[in-house]
This record gives C-alpha cells, structure tokens and sequence, in this order.
C-alpha cells in the first residue's frame, strides 16, 4: 500500500511518514502542490495526506484536481491535515473532495486509525466493484442464452418473435419490403424412428448451421421456430431474393448429405420451405406474413416436399391472385 503526504512542514512531514512506515504503508512525499499532483499522476496512491496551507496553490484545489483526473470512475481517500481548525474549514475541505478532515497538531495515533478506516471503506469499495463487473458479465451471459436455442446454438423462438416485430416496425418506417421463409424437415418423423432421438438432435444440428451459413447480410437472421421448423427474417428483400435465398438454403440442407432411411423426398434428409413477403402496413401484422409463410410451406409439402414454394401479400387480398 502506497500513500502520498502533501505536507509542506518538514517536522509534521517526518512524522507522518515515520508513522505510516510503522503500519507497513510506503510514504510518498511532496512539499509543494504541483509537485504533489505529479506524484499522484505516477504513482496512484492508495490513499492521500494532504495539508491545506501549502506554497502555490492550497490544498483544497489539490484535492479538487484529484477528483477531476479520477473522472468519477476511481475513488483514493484523501484526508486533510490542517491549522485551519473552523467548521468552514472543515466543510470546505470535504466540498472539495476530501473525506476526513483532520486538525494539526495530530496524534500519529488518530492518523493511523483513520487510514486504516479509509483502508477498510477502500476495501469495500473494492469488493463491490468486483461484485459488480461479475454481475454483469451474468447478466450479459444470460441475456445471451436467453436467446440461443439450447440444441442448435441459433436464435431461439423467443428472439425470432422479437426480431420479426422490430423488423416489422422498422420496414414499415422505411417503407421496405419484409420476407420470412418458414423450413420443415421432410419426414423426420421416421427418421427419429429408424435412427433414434439422439441422431435426430445432431441432424437438427447440422440442418440449422447449413441454413444459418447461408446468410450474408448482418440483418438476416436464422431461428428455430419449433421441433424441426426453422424460420429466416429477411428485412428489406424482396420476394424474389427471398425464393433465391429459400433455394439456396434447401440445397445447402440436402448437400450435407445426411443419409435418411425412409424418406418419400429422396435418399437424404430434405427441407420444405414456405416464403413469404410484404410491404408492412398499418393494416397488416407480423402474424399475417407468418401465416403466408405457412400456407406456401404447405404448398411444398403437398407438392412432393423438397422444394420451396411462395405467398405475397396478394393472396391476403381476396382480389388479388396467389403467386407460386
Ligand atoms: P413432414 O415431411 O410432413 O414434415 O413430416 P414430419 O415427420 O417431419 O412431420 P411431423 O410434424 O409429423 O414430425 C415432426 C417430428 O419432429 C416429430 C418429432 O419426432 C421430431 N422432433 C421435433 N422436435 C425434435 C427434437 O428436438 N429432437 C428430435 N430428435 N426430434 C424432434
Ligand atoms: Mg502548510
Ligand atoms: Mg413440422
Ligand atoms: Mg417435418
């Protein structure tokens, strides 16, 4: 432990710093104001003696000085040694930063009880900070998993919903079209009959990180929306960057060329997709595209699975024409 004495009488000088080597504190010592905020810059006392009547400026600006260049996020004790012995003095000296305030001449004693009260607050303080960093990092992680699928490692159905909404709002102020594309493991059903549960979960693995590879753009997101349905959020793309996206992702899954025993889409585990796009209006909602989503995801299956079908928003329009 460091301690810096500000302290211009070489005789009270002496003494003080004899007194902190006897608790095992190594004085630092300056005589005059500038040389003293010289010393603090390099040196970082734990914890600062300073006298009030000193050659240049006084002490009370010292103590103001030390405040500023800690900018709020440090905190070193400082006791005041002074003849000014007024209760002006005294709330002065603690306006200006100061933390105690004691009068000269002082008892050595009274000095060393009252670092080692201001080494014990310091201790605290300390503590709490380390409390408080741990705390945050806790609170940062769980606000990351709380956003992570637990199986795949991608965004879970809680933060797909939360995107989508501010997606949504968002395309709408800016006046851009939203797609979501809605996937489907064809047969999976059989495939965790023919090969277990366990081989189920490492094929959802590998489905989710072949789709989420896919994406380019920092806004596009990939989520799993359920058991083996996964949905991608595409803000600002149009239907047909959708559908070339939707295909790229579909082929990507049977490219992994995960061996399926008995599926009726062919002899590797496939994906059917549904896409979906609109212009967001105040007329309209999130839900709506979900349902145009699902719908053409039903298309897929009921054309052959393996394959990617799309809605627009005409179809919503009972006058408009379903698109494919
Ligand atoms: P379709 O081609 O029509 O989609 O047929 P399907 O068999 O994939 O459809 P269905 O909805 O009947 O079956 C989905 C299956 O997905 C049911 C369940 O066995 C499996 N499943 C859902 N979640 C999980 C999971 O977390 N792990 C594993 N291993 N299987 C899951
Ligand atoms: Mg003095
Ligand atoms: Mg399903
Ligand atoms: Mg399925």
């Amino acid at each position: 432990m460091k301690a810096l004495v500000i302290e211009d009488t070489l005789t009270t000088l002496t003494v003080v710093c004899q007194q902190l080597e006897r608790m095992g504190i190594v004085p630092i010592s300056a005589r005059d104001c500038a040389a003293g905020l010289k010393l603090f810059e390099e040196h970082r006392p734990d914890i600062v003696l300073l006298d009030i009547i000193l050659p240049g400026m006084d002490g009370l600006e010292v103590a103001r000085q030390i405040r500023t260049m800690e900018a709020g996020t440090e905190w070193t004790p400082i006791i005041f040694l002074s003849a000014r012995t007024s209760d002006d003095d005294v709330s002065q000296g603690i306006a200006a930063g100061g933390d105690d305030y004691l009068t000269k001449p002082v008892s050595m004693s009274v000095i060393g009880a009252k670092v080692r009260a201001m080494q014990r607050i310091a201790q605290m303080r300390y503590s709490l900070l380390v409390l408080t960093r741990r705390l945050n990092e806790a609170n940062q992680e769980l606000q990351r998993l709380s956003a992570v699928d637990g199986l795949t490692g991608i965004a879970n159905r809680r933060h797909f919903d939360q995107t989508l909404e501010r997606e949504w709002r968002r395309c709408l102020r800016a006046a851009q079209p939203l797609s979501l594309i809605l996937f489907d493991i064809d047969c999976f059903k059989q495939y965790n009959d023919a090969l277990g549960h366990q081989a189920g979960d490492e094929c959802l693995r590998t489905v989710a990180a072949a789709l989420g590879a896919q994406l380019r753009r920092p806004a596009d997101m990939v989520a799993r929306y359920g058991g083996e349905e996964f949905v991608a959020v595409l803000p600002e793309t149009d239907l047909k960057g959708a559908m070339m996206l939707a295909e790229k992702m579909r082929r990507a899954v049977e490219f992994m060329a995960i061996s399926h025993p008995c599926s009726v889409a062919g002899s590797n585990v496939t994906v059917s997709a549904g896409a979906a796009n609109a212009l967001p209006s105040r007329d309209s909602n999130p839900a709506a595209l979900l349902e145009m989503a699902d719908a053409a995801l039903y298309d897929a299956k009921r054309g052959g699975r393996n394959s990617v079908c799309s809605r627009t928003a005409a179809a919503l329009d009972p006058s408009g024409t379903e698109e494919d």
